[in-house]
């Protein structure tokens, strides 16, 4: 392979939805297979959609994901700068460049103009048939033209599309796929306010940043015809990047495109962090908050319309990056399965270290208000990691390893309690385990098979009073384990508050 060169181009309108994760992904993924480069260009020349804040938020969810560029705004390199916003003297030479070479041409059309036009054929279309009488530099004289850009008549620049051609674009994942010219409208290149359009700076800057593929999202697959017309243009068609249009990701319910909208209506993330837009409405919940680990959001929308054609699921990125081919992205929608996402989270939960899940499990201990050492922590996370989905459940479903239970499983102790007996014939048990002097586990566990031998109990008369009486469930890793983690005391301390609330029950 030659010296692949790719780009993430987000346009900074809000939260990166996650299908811009995964385009991100994949062309990352491409670069990382052959040694390549890849490029974070941020496309901001429509001023009306501009929202701070968010290239800082596309550059947080790629550091976070693990999806780093190596050139690109904020990433350095040198065929920036990699802001449009900041190449806006470059866009307009290229502009003026279409006119002179005939593939381009003034329009002085005002916005009344084109409305009316609009309003007198619902299909108007600034066409090759149109542009004929309509106000622009083919029409008028050029002594017109030129005093109208004299006296700062306001203008745009039109690409002048070719009539009666096939544009042909032979897309990696789409196949062949055909466009009639005819049928394309001459696009604005060079807007009013100076600004190019999405259009003529995405060509242009793929061209002069040598980008060797394009890969994005289907919803670009039309616009791909300008841009083709837009190389033949310019005369660079030889050195056209390849293209690849994503499948969509689906709904998971129902039918079409996974929307923002789904995230809040379904519960579920759809984006990488959370956002804290200017209304509820537009505030959404990310991957990060809801409790994911990055690697599993990475390795699930890798699946998203990629698959490498065997049985393995768990990819890590060297993996993914090896395994990975333009050839293996399918043609047809992904569908989001957020079950799917929290299977990945699982295996990548109990494949972590007791270090790196303590870590992570810290921050969310500490602001429940408890600051265990490090060793309890590990121990913690070691018995939990396969009891959880998400990193907040190490909390939900773990806090009594912190603090005393709030509500316990009274079914369960009134099956097995009987306040006129029970604490005496528990109590010789609590007096036992006190007496141990190493309080581990199986020292722990043969004290209790002991107590209940001679007590002439079963086992199943025992346990459930230790478990629901330390921890207040019947879920929960091993209870010895629990005990010794616990330790003596405050072991102790549980059972006797136990002893008097399932008197309460019983
Ligand atoms: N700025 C476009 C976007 O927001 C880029 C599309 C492309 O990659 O060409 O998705």
């Amino acid at each position: 392979m030659e010296n692949i060169r790719v780009r993430f181009a987000p346009s900074p309108t809000g939260a990166l939805h996650i299908g811009g994760i995964r385009t991100a992904l994949y062309n990352y993924l491409l670069a990382k297979k052959y040694g390549g480069t890849f490029i974070l260009r941020i496309e901001d020349t429509d001023q009306t959609r501009f929202v701070p804040g968010a290239e800082d938020y596309i550059i947080e969810a790629l550091h976070w994901a693990g999806i780093v560029p190596t050139e690109g705004q904020s990433f350095g390199g040198e065929y920036g700068p990699y802001r449009q916003s900041d190449r806006k003297a470059i866009y307009h030479d290229y502009a003026k460049k279409l006119v002179e070479n005939g593939h381009g041409y003034y329009a002085f059309d005002t916005p009344e103009e084109l409305d009316a036009a609009r309003q007198a054929d619902d299909t108007f279309k600034y066409d090759y048939k149109s542009r004929a009488r309509l106000n622009n530099s083919l029409t008028l004289s050029a002594a017109e033209v030129q005093q109208r850009l004299d006296s700062g008549a306001p203008y745009v620049i039109r690409l002048k599309v070719p009539e009666g051609e096939t544009v042909h674009i032979q897309d990696l994942v789409r196949g062949d796929v055909n466009f009639q010219s005819n049928e394309l409208d001459d696009k604005v290149m060079l807007k009013g306010d100076g600004m190019p359009t999405y259009h003529l700076a995405n060509v242009v800057d793929d061209r002069l940043m040598k980008i060797t593929h394009v890969i994005r999202g289907e919803e670009w697959l039309p616009s791909t015809a300008h841009h083709v017309l837009l190389y033949r243009a310019f005369g660079w068609e030889a050195e056209m990047p390849r293209f690849a249009h994503l499948p969509l990701i689906l709904k998971p319910d129902g039918k079409g495109k996974l929307s923002k909208r789904d995230g809040t209506r379904l519960g579920i993330p759809v984006f990488p962090l959370s956002w804290i837009g200017e209304n509820p409405e537009d505030s959404f919940v990310g991957f990060r908050e809801a409790g994911f680990d990055p690697r599993a959001m990475v390795n699930f929308m890798a699946f998203m319309g990629w698959n490498p054609g065997t049985e393995q699921e768990i990819f890590s990125m060297d993996e993914l990056a090896e395994a990975f081919s333009v050839e293996k992205i399918g043609k047809s929608g992904a569908r989001f399965d957020i079950e799917k996402a929290r299977w990945f989270n699982q295996q990548y939960i109990m494949a972590s270290s007791e270090e790196e899940l303590a870590k992570t499990v810290r921050p969310i201990v500490e602001a429940q208000g408890h600051q265990p050492t490090e060793a309890y922590l590990r121990s913690f996370v070691g018995m939990m990691k396969e009891r959880v989905v998400l990193f907040p459940d190490f909390w939900t479903n773990g806090a009594y390893f912190f603090e005393d239970f709030a509500v316990f499983d009274e079914a369960t102790i009134r099956k097995k309690w009987k306040a006129d007996g029970s604490r005496a014939v528990f109590t010789p048990l609590l007096e036992q385990l006190d007496a141990l002097s190493d309080y581990n586990a199986a020292a722990v566990q043969a004290c209790v098979e002991g107590f209940t031998n001679a007590a002439g109990l079963k086992f199943g008369d025992v346990l459930p009073i230790l478990r629901v009486g330390l921890t207040g469930t019947m879920k929960g890793p091993a209870v010895f384990d629990m005990m010794a983690l616990l330790g003596k005391a405050e072991c102790r301390r549980r059972m006797e508050r136990a002893f008097d609330l399932f008197d309460q029950v019983s």
